[in-house]
């Protein structure tokens, strides 16, 4: 993985507008991996793919990721910052390529759900219909009583736990942040999404980019890839020359 430039990163922003979380996440690691064949990016499992976009974010933005939330017990705002290397650590690094369940009378082999599954997902669809459609793509054999089951025709409860395996087997894919509230003490875990997280500040930064892009080529007549080339530190320094 290699760090990605100013008129990169805004190429990606430029490009993920768009596109579906899923995609913008395989826009960026394409990029960002050009030593990993795209294919094989899009058959990562959902904690693989976040744990390159958390070493991308890092590389970006840097190591701390900073938010601020609501506390669910007496509505108190709160900021936390969270180190990206804990986040990580709750990383599964030897994944396993097929995985069993026995089930009542099923026994199920699957897969863990990929990028490339998430990217095939309807964002108009019910949460049931996407569920339904990863289920499908994700088991590979299920039986019931020695015959052959179709994915679809599994019971609710034979899914769930299916669900329940896969967040056990690929953990970073569902993290969970432990937050507690310094006005009241409540504490409550509140999922975190890298890849919600990333775009929101790429989105911010772009923005930020490209208002410094007009000031200084309104100011010096430069191109925007003139700009763009300048490191942020002399960026900002013409930026003060002109903004008094
Ligand atoms: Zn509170």
């Amino acid at each position: 993985m290699r760090a990605l430039s100013a008129a990169e990163l805004l190429d990606v922003w430029e490009r993920g507008l768009a596109h579906s979380p899923a995609q913008r996440a395989l826009i960026l690691l394409a990029l960002a991996c050009d030593e990993t064949p795209v294919e094989q990016l899009a058959q990562f499992s959902i904690g693989r793919r976040d744990a390159q976009l958390l070493a991308l974010r890092e590389q970006t933005f840097g190591p701390q990721l900073a938010s601020t939330t609501i506390c669910p017990a007496c509505a108190e705002q709160l900021e936390f910052n969270v180190d990206i290397a804990d986040v990580r650590a709750t990383s599964n690094t030897e994944l396993e390529a097929t995985l069993d369940l026995t089930h009542s009378d099923y026994d199920v082999e699957f897969r863990l759900p990929t990028g490339l599954d998430l990217a095939t997902l309807d964002p108009g669809a019910s949460v049931e219909t996407n569920r339904q459609h990863l289920l499908r793509r994700c088991v590979i054999i299920a039986r019931s009583a020695g015959s052959e089951v179709a994915a679809e025709e599994l019971p609710a409860e034979v899914g769930a736990a299916i669900a329940q395996r896969m967040a056990k087997a690929d953990p970073l894919a569902d993290v969970q942040i432990a937050l507690a509230c310094p006005q009241c003490q409540h504490t409550w875990p509140t999922p975190f999404d890298i890849v919600s997280f990333f775009w929101i500040e790429i989105h911010a930064w772009a923005n930020r980019l490209l208002r410094e892009v007009h000031s200084l080529a309104s100011a010096y007549g430069w191109r925007e890839a003139e700009v763009l080339a300048l490191s942020p530190w002399r960026r900002q320094a013409y930026l003060e020359l002109i903004e008094p």
